[in-house]
């Protein structure tokens, strides 16, 4: 097994504001996961992963990503997804003032996200959910059920309770065991808009109400 590193890997550039082909100046085969994924998976073929330093043509930025490759022994090599773009990290928005353990989890979440351990990001996910609806005053409950005590009291909006209810369905009929990177990803996503919209939307319109009523009662 020795999958030879692409020459270039195809990364979205963000100095240059393109996709461009980034050429492969380093890289590092992984082979630890193999054995413990092998057992999971109970699967006929082993997998590594191919970590690789590539720079842009066009600006020099530096990437790291990180790409799965499948062995059949014997027959062939490839890659089962697209690169994952470890550095430069996406750029998130700024989440404001959060309650500690809320800000906790969704930190945790992140990093699992990024270190590929999708299942324990959703859970994660889950216990930041529950922190945020705990933290305005949800009764104990199904995360759904707190959600819709949160939005008859008008803590977050119709959008996002449609939103949870689509998203959760969606997990429950994937069950726990079948969370892949694409919807570890959503659920993060959700949980992002959930925290931004309680506590920095909100804490942002109360400055400007602020703002604006001080304006006018000088
Ligand atoms: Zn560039």
């Amino acid at each position: 097994m020795n999958p030879s590193p692409a020459e270039t890997v195809g990364v979205y550039c963000s100095r240059c504001d393109v996709r461009v082909a980034a050429k492969v100046t380093a890289s590092h085969i992984d082979y630890s996961a193999a054995s413990s994924l092998l057992r999971r998976r109970a699967a006929d073929d082993s997998e590594v992963t191919l970590y690789s330093i590539a720079t842009c043509p066009g600006c020099s930025s530096v990437f790291l990503t990180r790409r799965s490759f499948s062995e059949i022994p014997g027959e062939f090599t490839a890659s089962r997804e697209d690169p994952e773009v470890l550095y430069p990290s996406p750029a998130r928005p700024e989440l404001g003032d959060l309650p500690e353990f809320v800000r906790r989890s969704f930190t945790d979440a992140a990093r699992l996200y990024t270190g590929g351990i999708y299942g324990a990001c959703v859970g994660k996910c889950r216990q930041c959910l529950a922190a945020v609806c705990q933290e305005q005053g949800a009764p104990p409950d199904g995360i759904l059920e707190q959600l819709t005590d949160l939005r008859k009291r008008d803590v977050i909006d119709g959008k996002l309770l449609s939103w949870a209810n689509e998203l959760l369905l969606s997990c429950d009929e994937r069950g726990e065991s079948h969370v892949d990177q694409e919807s570890a990803r959503a659920m993060l996503e959700f949980v992002e808009a959930v925290v931004l919209y309680v506590f920095s939307v909100q804490a942002r319109f109360e400055r400007f109400e602020k703002l604006r009523g001080g304006v006018r009662t000088p």
